[in-house]
């Protein structure tokens, strides 16, 4: 049986080794963290219909009967041979494999470097990771016990050249509402108010989704960028923006600020990428072949992609990938390309 590794055991490597099991093959998962899951096994729920994301990680899981799965191991090296690659684990593990399937995924923002939100600084500033965190019980002094008022700022650390990163992180506003709603169901009571640049809402159901969040959930939407954040004598974070669609300034003191920390690539990835000798963008992911029609194809034989290693993925959008890249990895090994 063919050996295909799999570089991160998030839900990219879950769904692609699940499927290359199906298709004969025997994939080796290495995990860097003790669970599998990636960033997903850190969220609560899942937009747009708010599945849990446990029971994700448990259907993906219950797939992988006859997998190798190494947890807490990175690759060590590998070694180009005439028909696959030569590999040496962290762990000690060596292993010849045909082919090899990047899904290191993403890292998150550091929301500390947006001085100006004070995150870090200002006991009740919180990021949507943190807020995830906190939602399946991970205790958190930050999260006052009855919030009255709470703010989500968008665009933290996207979209923003003095940050580094001009690109949208395409899940964040979708984060903020699905947050935004999962709050105002724990407390009815306080008001929320989302500050955004643009929202971009572009998958399917996301527009109702949004729609929802202000009809049936009273979430007040404001356009406008939050231009200083402070605490006053109470412990309150006091923040000033401007809406922008009104053409007035507004002041607001919160229980609670949380911040929509973007989407970057994942530490890791120029290390790995110079083991194999892959491209990575300008952005710092990995390069596929094309943007279009190989997305899950790198520059070098053998070497595929899935999930938020290449650009910023939705969980849909990842899992869909995963599958096509372990079609992709099938039609490589049985010399269909
Ligand atoms: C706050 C937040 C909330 C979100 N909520 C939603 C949502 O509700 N719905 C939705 O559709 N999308 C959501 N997303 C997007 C979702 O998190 C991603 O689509 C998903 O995590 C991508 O999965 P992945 O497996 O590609 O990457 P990751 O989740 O990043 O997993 C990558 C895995 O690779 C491992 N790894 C990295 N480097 C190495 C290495 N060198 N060696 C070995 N292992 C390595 C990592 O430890 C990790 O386990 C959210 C994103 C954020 C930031
Ligand atoms: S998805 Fe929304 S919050 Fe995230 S970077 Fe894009 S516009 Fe900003």
């Amino acid at each position: 049986m063919d050996k295909v590794l799999i570089i991160g055991g998030g839900i990219a490597g879950m769904e692609a080794a699940g499927q290359l099991l199906k298709l004969g093959y025997e994939p080796v998962i290495a995990e860097k963290e003790d669970h599998l899951g990636g960033h997903v096994a850190g969220w609560h729920k899942l937009f747009p219909d708010m599945m849990d994301a446990s029971a994700l990680i448990e259907q993906l899981a219950s797939k992988l009967d006859g997998a190798t799965v190494y947890l807490r191991t990175r690759v060590a090296y590998m070694n180009r041979l005439k028909d696959g690659y030569s590999v040496m684990l962290s762990n000690g593990t060596g292993l010849v494999c045909r082919a090899v399937l990047i899904a290191s995924g993403f890292r998150l923002f550091d929301a500390a470097k947006k001085e100006e939100y004070g995150y870090g600084v200002y006991d009740h500033v919180i990021t949507n990771s943190d807020l995830e965190a906190w939602f399946n019980g991970v205790e958190d002094f930050r999260v006052p016990e009855n919030p009255r008022h709470i703010a989500f700022v968008h665009c933290v650390g996207s979209r923003d050249l003095k940050a580094g990163n001009p690109q949208c992180s395409k899940v964040c506003c979708m984060t903020a509402i699905k947050q935004a709603i999962e709050m105002k169901e724990k407390f009815p009571d306080a008001e929320i108010w989302c500050f955004y640049m643009d929202l971009r809402l572009f998958g399917k159901k996301y527009e109702d989704f949004y729609i929802n969040a202000q009809r049936d959930h009273g979430i007040h939407f404001v356009r406008g960028r939050v231009s200083e954040v402070g605490e006053d004598i109470d412990g309150r974070v006091v923040l000033k923006a401007e809406d922008t669609l009104a053409g007035t300034q507004v002041k607001l003191k919160a229980d609670l600020l949380v911040l929509m920390a973007g989407m970057l690539c994942n530490e890791d990835t120029a290390t790995i990428a110079s083991m194999v000798r892959a491209a990575v963008d300008s952005d710092g992911f990995m390069r596929s072949r094309d943007n279009i029609y190989r997305i899950n194809e790198s520059n070098r034989p053998g070497i595929f992609f899935a999930g938020a290693c290449t650009g910023t993925k939705t969980v849909p959008e990842t899992v869909a990938e995963a599958r096509a890249a372990a079609l992709d990895i099938h039609n490589y090994l049985s010399g269909n390309d």
